[in-house]
């Protein structure tokens, strides 16, 4: 791996809240707490993770679309407009489009290389369009969403995702580099820094990135594999997804700990990923007092 300086920042693009049973699955199936919930969570915030690395600079996950919030339309019309609605809440806090989340973070939007998506739900994928010069990753298999009959019953809303600005992302064997379980994946640069990691469940073509660098921990953002560091190690897994699929990518992130026992797991919706990715707390939260995660 080459001593690569690498910057990493968490920037918040959106805040949203779910239903308790979203954040952590219980035996009550989704169609039902979707139906009956009454409680949200807490706003949580809608992250996106900026890399400044010497061959470019990568966003992973783009954020919240303002519009979403202001435009009556955004999503689909009758039953599963409802039905969205009950499941998540956004809103979207003055300074937090991803122009301005950004530019706080000293990050201009023009200076965006690669875009690497989680996934294509809306709070991920929603900022695509103001980002018309990056390139722009995702999962071959998440791509293929777009080819169902209604990509909207997967959670990803066509009409808001230019096609041809997807980059189908086909992982292949990861040869020399050992991540086991993960066999397979795709590295970004070529140099072992940011390895990109199928990680499905939540959505089919789910993908997480694993940043290593010189003398810090590494970092895997996961994107909406879990809300919560905790309860991924505890193999609790969110309530929308294939279930099965969800505790075996769990397992796999838990397992690869054997090979990288540093590693600090960032959650797209976790409050507490901006300290964690700045050094100042560990990932359960605990205060470092060396301050290097
Ligand atoms: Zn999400």
């Amino acid at each position: 791996m080459s001593p690569a300086v690498i910057r990493v920042q968490v920037a918040s693009v959106g805040e949203v809240r779910v239903r308790p049973d979203n954040i952590a699955g219980t035996w009550r199936p989704m169609l039902w707490w979707t139906l009956t919930s009454r409680r949200w969570s807490p706003w949580l915030p809608v992250n996106v993770v900026v890399i400044q690395h010497p061959r470019g600079t990568v966003l992973f996950d783009t954020g919240q679309d303002p519009a979403s919030v202001s435009d009556p339309s955004y999503y689909p019309p009758g039953l599963l407009g409802w039905v969205y609605r009950r499941q998540a809440a956004f809103r979207s806090p003055v300074g937090q489009s991803l122009e301005g989340a950004l530019a706080a973070a000293g990050v201009p939007l023009s200076e965006v290389d690669t875009v690497v998506l989680s996934h294509l739900h809306q709070d991920h994928a929603g900022n695509v369009a103001a980002l018309p010069e990056a390139e722009i990753l995702v999962d071959a298999t998440e791509l293929a969403l777009l080819d169902e009959r209604s990509p909207e019953l997967h959670g990803v809303l066509p009409r808001h995702l230019d096609r041809t600005r997807l980059t189908p992302v086909r992982h292949a064997s990861l040869r020399g580099d050992d991540l086991a379980p993960f066999t397979e994946g795709h590295d970004l640069f070529d140099d072992g820094t940011l390895v990109l990691l199928p990680t499905p469940g939540h959505s089919a073509g789910s993908m997480s990135l694993l940043v290593r660098r010189e003398a810090v921990p590494p970092l895997l953002l996961v994107g909406d594999v879990t809300y919560d560091p905790a309860l991924l190690r505890a193999g609790r897994v969110p309530g929308t997804g294939a279930r099965s699929l969800q505790e075996e990518t769990s397992a796999r992130i838990n397992a690869l700990r054997q090979r990288l026992p540093e590693l600090v797991v960032v959650a797209a919706h976790d409050p507490g990923a901006a300290s964690v990715v700045a050094g100042a707390v560990g990932e359960d939260g605990a205060h470092d007092p060396d301050g290097n995660g």
